[in-house]
This record gives C-alpha cells, sequence and structure tokens, in this order.
C-alpha cells in the first residue's frame, strides 16, 4: 500500500508597493519554513504568471491557498486564471481586520508591533493548510 502524501501549494502576492504584501510574504515564508514544512511548497508568482510550467502544472493538479496583500488579488486572479479555482483564497486586510490588528505601514522592516500581524496571519495560513489536507 503506497500513502501518498499531500502538499498545498501557497501562492503569495509578491506585493512590495504595500504593507499588506510585505506581510503576505513574511507571513506564507514562516508557514513555507516553521509552522508547516511538511505539507506545504511555495509556488512562486513571478514565475507562475511568466509561464513557469512545473508551478502551473502543480497549482492545477494540487490544492493551492493564496494569500494576497491587498483588494486587487493578484495571486488569487492569476491562479484562478491559469491553473483554477484555489482551495482557499486569504486576504490579509481581512484577516487583520477580523482579529482586531492594526494595519500596519512597513514595507520593509517591520516594527515589533507589526510581527504580531505576521505571526496571525500565518497561523490562519497554516489553519487553512489543515483544513484542506483534512477535507
Ligand atoms: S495583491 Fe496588491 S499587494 Fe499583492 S501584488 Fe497585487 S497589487 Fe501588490
Amino acid at each position: 500500500m503506497t500513502l501518498e502524501i499531500l502538499k498545498v501549494g501557497i501562492v503569495s502576492c509578491s506585493g512590495e508597493a504595500v504593507p499588506g504584501g510585505t506581510i503576505s510574504r513574511i507571513a506564507s515564508r514562516m508557514v513555507l519554513d516553521e509552522l508547516r514544512p511538511d505539507a506545504t511548497v511555495t509556488i512562486c508568482l513571478p514565475l507562475f504568471i511568466a509561464g513557469g510550467q512545473e508551478e502551473r502544472d502543480f497549482a492545477a493538479t494540487y490544492p493551492t491557498i493564496t494569500v494576497d496583500g491587498c483588494e486587487k488579488r493578484c495571486a488569487q486572479r492569476s491562479t484562478e486564471k491559469l491553473s483554477g479555482k484555489p482551495g482557499k483564497s486569504l486576504l490579509i486586510p481581512e484577516i487583520l481586520e477580523k482579529h482586531g490588528i492594526e494595519k500596519p505601514t512597513s514595507l520593509r522592516k517591520l516594527k515589533p508591533e507589526e510581527t504580531v500581524a505576521v505571526q496571525v496571519v500565518a497561523e490562519v495560513i497554516a489553519r487553512a493548510v489543515d483544513e484542506i489536507l483534512e477535507s
């Protein structure tokens, strides 16, 4: 008997222009490296959009979670257009509002209080991974 180990692809927006994009990238990295390293793989959004076949095939075959820094939802829209509907689509401003966390303002080096936002978002992503794998 073979056991299939399912992985979830994390597609984080690559936003550099708004703090939500910074939170998205750092929190996604935290899930990939620390919270769910065995259950997740990263899908590089710029390569995905540029035509990376491996990334597109993975996203078409395995479940994905998109994480977007603002309402433009670049990761979600690209995934839907190029590979299929994401398993879950997360939006940083919605997560922060739901948890009563003030919107961060830093684009690069986060202030100590802004690391709380990263931690909360990372935990939301990790729970989304668990929900997909349990479903
Ligand atoms: S979703 Fe917003 S922050 Fe992310 S890449 Fe698109 S425009 Fe930039």
